[in-house]
């Protein structure tokens, strides 16, 4: 399998519609280093229906698709002004038997739209949203900052009451893991099909499991977040230790140039994993498009790309690509696809990384690496 060539020629479309959002979670690369300050270099972007109908045609959703995932690393799909068009668009030409999914932190946009989703996310049981709502009233907004309880659940129940499909999506901190129980039953008075429970990725870096300061619009420390107590819900190695100390860097203002940036992972102990990429599945080829046309390989890659950071991984990455050929923008998708396989596939067997194997993918393909124990060396970034 490769991208040119998926098994039974299908794509797992991960879309980002935007990277826009009301919303400010501390650990999103929209913004600096976990405070409310918007990335510098983030030019503010969405997809329009029009160009959503060009770079999948009703073909491709019908025949090459077996799943259509709005998401993204750096926006709220609802932030999309085209939202509704959009999904409208989908419904029609998707099969019921592939999969539709859409994220939302819920809290943006009238409860009108929400309904009008309402109306489209329903016939199959495959088709449904996913609410990402971090606990309940008193906790919710720890993580989802400016998230208004009032506004999400006016919208959840438009979508609901119009026959959507929801799924609630709750990531476990230390605020609100005693909630877990109480956020089930709540979703299911509500009328939603499930909850589901995630750890959060960006507490472990240093090889310890961190605090994370979480930052205003100035820079200046709001207050922690941090892991929950009960250890099936930290995405570490269950040895691993805490660290007391308070985290570093403070954030202050962004660097003036994205040089300054520069982060020294450890990629030298992934040197020689064989790669199994996640991208590659059995039912079909994974690719990410981002909200600028730019098309990726996986999400890992895409939110190396959206994040501020600079590392060795970036640099090579920037030296295999010309990313002019991966904008459906400029090129037909059928185009990237052979560029993805004769520029990253093609590095999986080299030997390494000085002749060219990806650091990036063996790091997060390798055979011992797991991408829910990823162990950051930086904070805040
Ligand atoms: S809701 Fe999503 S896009 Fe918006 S700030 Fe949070 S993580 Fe980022
Ligand atoms: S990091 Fe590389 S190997 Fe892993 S999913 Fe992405 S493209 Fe595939």
């Amino acid at each position: 399998m490769s991208w040119t060539q998926p098994n039974y020629n299908q794509y797992l479309l991960h879309i980002e519609l935007s990277n826009l959002c009301n919303a400010a979670c501390p650990i999103c690369p929209r913004y600096w280093a976990g405070s409310r300050i918007v990335r510098p270099g983030l030019d503010p972007t969405q997809v329009t229906v029009k160009q959503f109908k060009e770079w999948f045609p009703p073909e491709f959703l019908k025949y090459q698709t077996q799943r259509v995932m709005l998401c993204g690393n750096q926006g709220d799909p609802f932030a999309t002004k085209d939202i509704v068009p959009i999904l409208e668009y989908i419904t029609t030409h998707l099969p019921k038997d592939r999969s539709l999914m859409t994220h939302s932190n819920g809290g943006l946009r009238r409860p009108e739209v929400w309904a009008e989703a309402g109306k489209l996310m329903q016939g199959s049981e495959m088709w449904f949203m996913w609410f990402s709502i971090d606990g309940l009233e008193d906790t919710n907004h720890l993580y989802r900052r400016n998230v208004k309880w009032t506004t999400l659940m006016k919208n959840v129940q438009a979508y609901l009451n119009a026959g959507g499909n929801a799924y609630w999506d709750m990531l476990v901190f230390k605020h609100n893991e005693k909630q877990i129980k109480a956020v089930k039953e709540f979703a299911k008075s509500l009328g939603f099909l499930g909850t589901r429970v995630k750890n959060p990725d960006g507490l472990v870096w240093d090889g310890k499991i961190q605090k994370r300061g979480v930052y205003d619009e100035k820079g200046d420390l709001e207050y922690y977040i941090e892991v929950a107590d009960d250890p099936q819900y930290i995405n570490a190695p269950p040895d691993m230790q805490r660290n007391t100390e308070p985290p570093i860097p403070r954030v202050g203002r962004p660097p003036d140039t994205w040089q300054d940036l520069f982060i020294s992972d450890e990629y030298n102990k992934y040197q020689n994993h064989k790669i199994d990429c996640k991208s590659l599945k059995v039912q079909g080829s994974e690719i990410m498009i981002q909200c600028d046309g730019l098309v990726l390989p996986c999400c890992f890659i895409g939110e190396l790309w959206s994040s501020g950071r600079q590392d060795l991984a970036k640099q090579q990455l920037n030296n295999i690509w010309n990313t002019d050929y991966m904008y459906l923008t400029k090129n037909k998708i059928s185009d990237i696809m052979s560029y993805l396989d004769s520029t990253i596939m093609s590095t999986w067997n080299l030997p390494d990384y000085q002749q060219g194997k990806c650091m990036y993918c063996a790091k997060i393909c390798g055979q011992d690496s797991q991408i829910d124990r990823l162990i950051h060396t930086k904070a805040g970034i």
